[in-house]
């Protein structure tokens, strides 16, 4: 397989010819609603085209944050971190979390102005982030030579492991009950009377009357097949994997030219959270003015350019029949070319910082296609012109710490279960019906 290595996880050979819901996609937010819904003794199946969090789930930093978070986002991120508390019994494994903090390093006076902005907002939520000075921030750097002018800190933040949480996540709802499918497709769906009446996959037909779309960078084209509009775009960002080393910082930190994160298996996972690209495709023009606030805010964070992306998404135009093979099945897995220059800077500059990196060589460096929306807040919401169909997506790089919350609201949505979060901020219809797109100030 390609990019990061998971961990082994089992999963079922064969589809079952009905299901009360159908989950399609297994990254962090489709396991993590098959767990709930399997707990809540709901019959769901999983379809997953490639491997078990093989995207983006898979390829991330693995920083589990509330800090930071646009508004809307915060009271799901909280939930989280408090289901994030709960997995690893909850699922018999190691997803690898761990509250061990997250730092965002101030090394400006605009960026303290910046952090005491959000400050100002989050405090009601009663987040414990804090701005800290020079010496705390030093101190919370383990072993750094260089003195940031201070931080903006959270202590009840953390980490978990790309590589162990969705496998973890995913044997646990299997053995609450969830039947889960790899190598398995999901072209489109059936419908009778305006309503989902099955599911069609390359392995065959599941009756059902609900699905939950949790595709990742794919769920836009998967909408598109349906007629339902989700702007919806890619960005690539690259990540670097480091072995053991003893004596390094522990939790995360982000700086303006490196981020890194203590792995549980004694390394680090170092990026530049400013070096991406968005590979420019028929749907940067579809989507042009959706996304046109977003990219005055960006600035050169997001640079644009031509990439085999770019190439394969000029084939997926047409819509193709669901009794033949599509885009689905011909790209497995998401892997894209890697911009090693960015990570292997990103690399040197955090050396620089702290001696103990200097013992360690790169183990790997893997690049991931991260799906965003144009307020970069997800979606997840009933589909109104497909009844059945909810849609959990958009997540826009900061999906894998809230996705065992969004799991759960998503549950909520399916059962019709009072919701863990009031769901207004992440409808679909906020970009059709005239709200004005809202992108949060940097922090
Ligand atoms: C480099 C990088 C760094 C990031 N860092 C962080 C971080 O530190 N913290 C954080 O919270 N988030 C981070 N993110 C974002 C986070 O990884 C994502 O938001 C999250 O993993 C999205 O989960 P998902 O389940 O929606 O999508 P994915 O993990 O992409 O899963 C979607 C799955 O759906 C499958 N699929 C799609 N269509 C079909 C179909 N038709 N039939 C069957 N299967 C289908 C795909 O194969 C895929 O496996 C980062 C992302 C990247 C790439």
């Amino acid at each position: 397989m390609p990019g990061p290595v998971l961990d082994p996880v089992i999963t079922d050979n064969s589809l079952p010819p009905k299901a009360d819901v159908v989950i399609i996609g297994g990254g962090i937010i489709g396991v993590s609603t098959a767990l709930f819904l399997a707990e809540r003794g709901i019959q769901v199946v999983l379809c997953e085209k490639g491997a078990l969090g093989g995207e983006q789930s898979s390829r991330n930093w693995g920083w589990v944050r509330v800090m930071g978070r646009d508004r809307r986002e915060i009271p799901l991120a909280m939930a989280a971190l408090k289901i994030w508390d709960t997995l690893d019994a909850r699922v018999g494994g190691e997803t690898g979390f761990r509250r061990s903090g997250i730092l965002y390093i101030s090394e400006n006076e605009q960026d303290i102005a910046n952090r005491d902005a959000w400050l100002t907002h989050a405090r009601q939520y009663g987040v414990d982030s804090r701005q800290i000075g020079a010496d705390e921030t030093q101190s919370r750097m383990s072993g750094a030579t260089t003195r940031y002018k201070g931080a903006l800190f959270t202590p009840s933040d953390g980490r978990a492991e790309p590589q162990k949480a969705v496998p973890a996540l995913a044997a646990g709802a299997r053995r609450a009950g969830a039947h889960i499918v790899t190598g398995c497709a999901v072209r489109g769906v059936e419908r009778s009377a305006g309503r989902i009446s099955a599911v069609i996959t390359e392995k065959g037909r599941i009756e059902t009357t609900t699905v939950v779309l949790a595709g990742g960078a794919w769920s836009r084209l998967f909408c598109k097949g349906l007629g339902i509009r989700l702007p919806q775009l890619k960005v690539r960002n690259t990540v670097l994997r480091t072995a053991a080393v003893d004596g390094g910082p522990e939790g995360a930190a982000a700086t303006a030219t490196y981020a890194y994160r203590k792995r549980l298996d004694g390394g680090y996972t170092i990026a530049d959270g400013s070096a991406n690209l968005h590979p420019i495709a028929p749907d940067s023009f579809t989507f042009f003015r959706d996304f046109q606030p977003a990219r005055k805010a960006e600035g050169e964070a997001v640079q644009v350019g031509l990439s085999a992306q770019s190439w394969r998404e000029l084939f997926e135009i047409a819509p193709v029949p669901l009794d033949r093979p599509g885009a689905f099945e011909r790209h497995r897995i998401l892997d894209p070319r890697p911009d090693s220059r960015s990570a292997l800077r990103a690399f040197e500059e955090a050396r620089k910082v702290f001696p103990a990196l200097r013992q360690t060589a790169p183990l790997q460096i893997w690049g991931g296609l991260i799906d965003v929306t144009p307020d970069a807040v997800p979606v997840i919401s009933h589909a109104e012109n497909v009844p059945g169909l909810i849609i959990a997506t958009g997540f826009s790089g900061h999906g894998f710490g809230i996705g065992p919350g969004a799991g759960h609201l998503v549950a909520d949505l399916v059962t019709g279960a009072r919701p863990i979060v009031d769901p207004a901020n992440f409808r679909l219809s906020r970009f059709s019906d005239g709200t004005p797109i809202e992108i949060a100030p940097p922090v």
